[in-house]
């Protein structure tokens, strides 16, 4: 199958068979209380909770998504790290839509928010009382030159998790390759989950040293950024690990090309008096993690920010503009780390909010930007990083078992086994709180 095709669109080639097969059961115009743009984490979860909340009167509840398959993201580093199997990551979207929920197989290509509508690419309108935005974000692999290409071919050593297209690549390229230069890559600019480029290479790292070939392989980290980690706690942590365990890093080096026949990825580096120069280096595996953007629909549309995202107070997840919408999730312009984690503690202030302002009533509910990044630092250990707005550390268990910057087995395992049980049966069921368990949190308390 040919990836460029299937990376460029995503989802367009389901959008054209769901559209002939549902064709005639879609009206040409509909009408629902609250709409949700987004079938994903975010938008299920929200309808899930909406749906089960005894404060929603008259339950009439719509999802937009033209998606055959719902995928636990979060999954794909498990899978590339060949830990987990691909299958246990993706579920027909059908599977996860809450019953009494109304789903529309459909893509929203525009946004009417002065008329309560959103219009659909089939040339449908879908009007609403109350909206909430949550169609994620783009990956764009065409954003580096000759990375398409390169991920066709699996000669050319190059792989991504970043897409359920290309994972599987990632964990046949770690298995097969025994000497040489493997450089692992994270763009400039937002990324959702910002610590995945470097958990799979910690897997990589963790793998090769069980080969015992951890000495024939040179491993270099090239990030967009200045260090390994956007919160200073983390990042001191995990800078010691890349000094301990020999990993380059070659920090604001961001990647625009990749020569999959030479087998040269060329760097454009970021710091300050190198006047972007551009840095070629050869290697024997790649693995990249592309750029990432606002959807273009999204930043065209009255609901954006300068930057594109769903611009929201950061707070109440209320649109700054139009008191009926809402957004979270990696649409929405929330400055927290774009996590699965953090829409469990979005997604209860976002219907607390939304509640209110249909009853009338003031905004009480707030969002202190918690998240979390399970990162993987190898077999049997990971470091359980969880933080708020400002990147100051927010742990769930270091009360009972110390600062969470250690690696430890009980968090690799929660994320290995547990997570993925927890987002399937709990998560988005509307059941599951991240830090607070199944405990609803007290959603004015921050
Ligand atoms: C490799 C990787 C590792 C990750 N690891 C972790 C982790 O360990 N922990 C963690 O918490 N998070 C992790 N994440 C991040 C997490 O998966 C995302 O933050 C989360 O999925 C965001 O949810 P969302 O609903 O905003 O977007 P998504 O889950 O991406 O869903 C967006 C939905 O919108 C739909 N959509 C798109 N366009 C349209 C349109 N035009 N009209 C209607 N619907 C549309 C899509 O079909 C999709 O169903 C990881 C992500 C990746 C890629």
């Amino acid at each position: 199958m040919a990836v460029v095709g299937v990376l460029r669109p995503l989802a367009r080639a389901p959008v054209r068979r769901l559209a002939r097969t549902y064709a005639t059961s879609i009206p040409s115009k509909a009408h629902h209380r609250v709409v949700i743009v987004g079938g994903g984490s975010a938008g299920v979860t929200v309808a899930a909770q909406l749906q089960r909340s005894t404060d929603l009167e008259k339950k009439d509840i719509a999802i937009l998504d033209p998606a055959q398959t719902h995928h636990y993201q979060p999954g794909w580093t498990l899978v590339g790290s060949g830990l987990r199997d691909l299958a246990d990551m993706h579920k027909p979207l059908s599977y996860v839509i809450p019953e009494g929920v109304k789903h529309y197989p459909l893509r929203v290509s525009t946004f009417d928010p002065a008329n309560n509508a959103v219009k659909t690419a089939e040339g449908v309108d879908v009007s609403y009382d109350y909206l909430v935005v949550a169609p994620g974000l783009e990956t764009n692999f065409a954003g580096i030159s000759g990375l398409e290409q390169a991920l066709q071919d699996p000669a050319s050593q190059v792989s991504s998790i970043y897409s359920d297209k290309t994972v599987e690549q990632v964990w046949k390229n770690i298995k097969d390759f025994k000497k040489g230069q493997a450089i692992f890559t994270q763009p400039a600019g937002i990324i959702k989950c910002a610590g995945a480029p470097q958990k799979i290479m910690w897997m990589a790292h963790s793998q090769w040293e069980r080969y015992g070939v951890r000495n024939n392989v040179n491993i270099a980290f090239a990030t967009g950024a200045a260090s390994m980690f956007a919160v200073p706690k983390y990042s001191q942590a995990l800078e010691e690990l890349r000094k301990e365990r020999n990993v380059e890093g070659l920090f604001q080096h961001n990647l625009v090309k990749v020569d999959p026949k030479k087998k040269v990825a060329t760097f454009k580096n970021l710091a300050e008096g190198t006047n972007g120069a551009l840095v070629e280096r050869e290697f024997g595996f790649l693995h990249v993690v592309p750029p990432q953007k606002p959807w273009d629909w999204v930043a065209k549309s009255p609901l954006a920010d300068a930057a594109g995202w769903v611009d929201v107070n950061k707070s109440t997840t209320q649109h700054t503009k139009y008191k009926n919408v809402f957004s979270l999730g990696d649409a929405s312009s929330l400055p927290n780390s774009k996590t699965a984690a953090a829409i469990t503690s979005q997604t209860p202030v976002l219907i607390d909010n939304l509640l209110a302002v249909m009853k009338g009533e003031e905004l009480k509910a707030s969002y202190d930007g918690y998240a979390s990044c399970p990162l993987l630092t190898g077999h049997n250990e990971l470091m359980l990083c969880e933080f708020k707005y400002g990147g100051v550390p927010k742990e769930t268990f270091a009360n009972i078992f110390g600062g969470q910057e250690t690696p430890s087995r009980l968090y690799y395992h929660l994320k290995k086994d547990f997570f993925p049980f927890a987002y399937w049966n709990f998560y988005v069921k509307g059941t599951w709180f991240g830090p607070h368990g199944f405990l609803r949190p007290d959603t004015t308390a921050n």
